[in-house]
């Protein structure tokens, strides 16, 4: 059997779900697969395609190793283990056309597609929520990497032709229909990953709780910055003032996000897009996670004739920028950018055209 589960992009809503507040994914036509087949000893074997790569391990020694690809697949079967399931071993290959640590969530792609494949194989009855959950405990225990459930649920809840509005506290969603009317959805990788990418992650999620700490002084309802107006944020953090920045951004995103689902909801394409430029204005300035290569990607977008919007996507310092444009502006938009980026830093820009999907499932049968 052959399974498939998604990369995302995220509209809006940047650093926020480790806030609490809102996001805005969606599954994007680019793939990891995952073919799986049962075993009758106890032997777990895998292979990377891709890498020519492959680990052999058994039910009873799952642990993390130090081939990393290795890690989003055994976290997961670790996760059926605890709960009893994984009685045989079984053998795995994977393969994706999903571009590695460009922020368009390789590894959960990966995780998914593995938790949805062991299910099938184990009949085990399990929940897409839960099987996010197994593919996120993959990346915590397994990876190391504390990431939030956004990458997971886009992969595994995607729909064709819409995004999903995604509450990170309650976990309640909604999907909105994605409606592009004439436009595109761009990505241009940046090729880079700077180094202080999670020096600067774990310093933004320590100056968010810090902002919390010192609204909750006055106004102790506020449980995490989802809960703060840009009000409460000037009056409580004003005095400490590189706090005060990244606390407006996150509450700022907070409201951007609800707004431009009004913005989808009524096709007002052009508003969104302007949305999306502020975000990155924000992320650019007051987060401070941007960089030059994307900084001057978004610059070099907005100023050209057909562009809604542009910012950077995800974590910060490198990765891709997402970019809303006319359709019929998108082969200039391409061609002056990979030139430019060219002189800019010598390198190559990767550009991909992506629409939206329904998330992860059964690719073929046998
Ligand atoms: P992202 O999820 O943004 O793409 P990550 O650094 O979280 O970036 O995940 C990238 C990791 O996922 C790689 O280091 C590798 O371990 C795994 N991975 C991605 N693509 C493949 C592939 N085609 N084959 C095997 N492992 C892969
Ligand atoms: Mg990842």
């Amino acid at each position: 059997m052959v399974v498939r589960s998604p990369g995302r992009i995220n509209l809006l809503g940047e650093h926020t779900d480790y806030n609490q507040g809102f996001v805005l994914p969606a599954a994007i036509d680019k793939y990891a697969y995952v073919a799986i087949g049962p075993r009758t000893d106890n032997r777990i074997s895998l292979l990377a395609v891709d890498l020519n790569e492959n680990f052999e391990t058994s039910i009873s020694d799952i642990a993390p190793v130090s081939q990393t690809w290795c890690n989003y697949i055994l976290g997961v079967a670790s996760q059926f283990a605890r709960c009893g399931l994984l009685d045989k071993g079984f053998n795995l290959a994977v393969s994706s056309e999903i571009p590695a640590g460009a922020g368009l969530s390789s590894s959960a792609a990966i995780s998914c597609a593995t938790a949805f494949a062991l299910n099938e194989l184990l009949h085990g009855g399990i929940d897409r929520l839960e099987l996010a959950k197994f593919a996120q405990a993959a990346e915590h225990s397994f990876a190391g990497v504390q990431c939030g459930i956004m990458d997971q649920f886009a992969s595994l809840f995607g729909k064709k032709d819409a995004v999903i509005h995604l509450d990170c506290r309650s976990m309640d969603y909604r999907y909105i229909p994605l409606k592009l009317n004439g436009y595109e959805l761009l990505l241009f990788n940046s090729g880079v990953k700077h180094s202080l990418a999670s020096t600067a992650y774990n310093d933004r999620r320590r100056e968010c709780e810090e902002g919390v700490r010192l609204i909750a002084r006055c106004y102790p309802e506020v449980k995490s910055l989802r809960d703060a107006t840009p009000a409460q944020v000037d009056e409580c953090v004003s005095g400490y003032e590189i706090v005060h920045r990244r606390c407006r951004y996150v509450v700022e995103e907070n409201i951007r996000v609800l707004l431009a689902c009004d913005d989808l909801q009524t096709g007002n394409l052009r508003a969104f897009g302007q949305r999306m430029t502020q975000t990155h204005i924000g992320l650019q300035h007051q987060y401070e996670v941007s960089c030059r290569e994307t900084d001057f990607l978004v610059a070099k977008a907005i100023s050209t004739e057909g562009v809604a919007g542009a910012r950077m996507m995800g974590g910060g310092f490198g990765g891709c920028t997402l970019n809303l444009v006319q359709a019929n502006a998108a082969e200039r938009l391409i061609d002056k950018l990979k030139s430019e980026y060219a002189r800019f830093t010598g390198k190559d820009l990767a550009c991909y055209r992506v629409s939206t999907v329904n998330g992860t499932e059964v690719a073929q049968k046998t």
